[in-house]
């Protein structure tokens, strides 16, 4: 019988499994590997070309293939590579895809920075670029026959808009365009790209994978026919993780779905508190009814996790905003978000969309949800919150 996803978690990726040995797999470190003849030296070689073996440092050491080996089971793809980040993830799949004279789409809710990964790599290279609104209107109108590759975020970042991704996925395969999206948000566990019709996710495992922001890294896992075109690229190119990050993310995992369950929980608590306070406009947060497509949340993802933002009224200045954000004890102020802790940033909405205009709109504020006793961010937000009407 098969077991279900949340005990394979616990099980998948732990390398060869002994009667008498560590629980986790070891940590290997290594550049060279030695091996006793060139006979078994060119075996390695010719099989490495189709499998996960030990052959070369830059190709990853069974640390690595462990991690691998549960991220790919947690996604249901065919094979997964490790980056030193999610964005050198995200750059060398678009790569991957793109040639000059070809066209990329994205969606408008893509992690602001793919946008200079446009303008510093596609740019020159004379590869072309749009971004389609998350409600889908105009996706169909903005590709183009050259379009090499479709890139989307569901949900996307700092807002959450849900894309009808099978939608998407099935107007592009009919163009024999093929999807990649940044998975972040799901993480393995909340929501499944690939199970959704695309061909690769790509996940920051910086964020929920590693879940103790102590460690970089970024996993694109893809079907086979993405694998079979892309998935040489990244060794091509130098692209490697370490052994002991491997270890690290390996180890946060194991408790991905019981953080991710008391995160979303959390969120989901403080959402509908900051939805009751006169100060705040709009709460955006994906579980909660009156997301514009909360049927989407509701149909594809499994739960939410601890990312919520917040719009102020409009009489609210940015330095107001800024003295809330100053005031919070318990709340981090710092970049990234997925560890164990509560964080706060002001969010750049307006930068980081361009088929939508957000101009005109209130401060917005986003909230990463961490494992504190949630009374107690209750607490902190309502005197942060105090602030604002002195
Ligand atoms: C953080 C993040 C990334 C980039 O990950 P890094 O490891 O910081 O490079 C990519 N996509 C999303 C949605 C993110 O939140």
């Amino acid at each position: 019988m098969a077991h279900k996803l949340k005990t394979r978690l616990i099980h998948a990726g732990r390398g060869a499994a002994r009667d008498i040995g560590p629980v986790n797999p070891p940590v290997m470190r290594a550049s060279t590997i030695l091996f006793d003849s060139i006979t078994t030296w060119r075996d390695a070689r010719k099989r490495r070309e189709t499998e996960r073996l030990l052959s070369y440092g830059a190709r990853g050491t069974e640390t690595a293939f462990a991690l691998e080996e549960l991220i790919t089971e947690l996604e249901g793809g065919y094979r997964a590579q490790l980056f030193p980040t999610g964005l050198a993830a995200i750059a060398v799949t678009i790569m991957g895809y793109a040639r000059a004279g070809g066209h990329v789409l994205f969606a408008d809710s893509v992690y602001a920075p793919v946008r200079t990964i446009c303008s510093h790599f596609l740019k020159p290279n004379n590869i072309s670029y749009d971004f389609f609104k998350t409600d889908g209107s105009d996706f169909e109108e903005k590709l183009r026959p050259e379009t090499q590759l479709v890139f989307a975020e569901s949900p996307g970042s700092l807002l959450y808009e849900m894309l009808d991704l099978p939608e998407i996925c099935r107007i592009a395969h009919e163009r024999g365009i093929p999807v990649a999206v940044d998975n972040t948000w799901g993480s393995g566990w909340l929501y499944n790209p690939l199970e959704l019709g695309a061909d690769v996710s790509v996940i920051a495992a910086t964020k929920y994978l590693c879940g103790h922001s102590d460690v970089m890294m970024g996993i694109m896992v893809a079907n086979e026919k993405a694998w079979k075109q892309i998935g040489e690229l990244p060794e091509a190119l130098g692209q490697v993780s370490s052994a002991d990050d491997a270890s690290l993310v390996l180890r946060g995992m194991r408790t991905l779905s019981t953080r991710l369950a008391v995160h979303g929980q959390s969120a989901m608590t403080v959402a509908k508190w900051l939805q009751q306070r006169p100060e705040v406009k709009k709460v955006y947060y994906p579980g909660l009814a009156d997301h514009p497509r909360n049927d989407l949340y509701e149909r594809d993802c499994k739960g939410g996790n601890g990312l919520l933002t917040i719009e102020l009224k409009p009489e609210y200045t940015l330095a107001q905003a800024e003295t809330f954000i100053d005031s919070l004890a318990l709340f981090g102020i710092g970049a990234s978000w997925g560890g164990y802790e509560s964080l706060v940033l002001p969010a750049n909405v307006t930068g980081a969309r361009s088929a939508t205009d957000w101009s005109g709109h209130g401060q917005f504020i986003r909230f990463h949800i961490g494992l504190e006793d949630v009374s107690d961010l209750l607490a902190d937000l309502e005197q942060g919150i105090n602030t604002l009407n002195k």
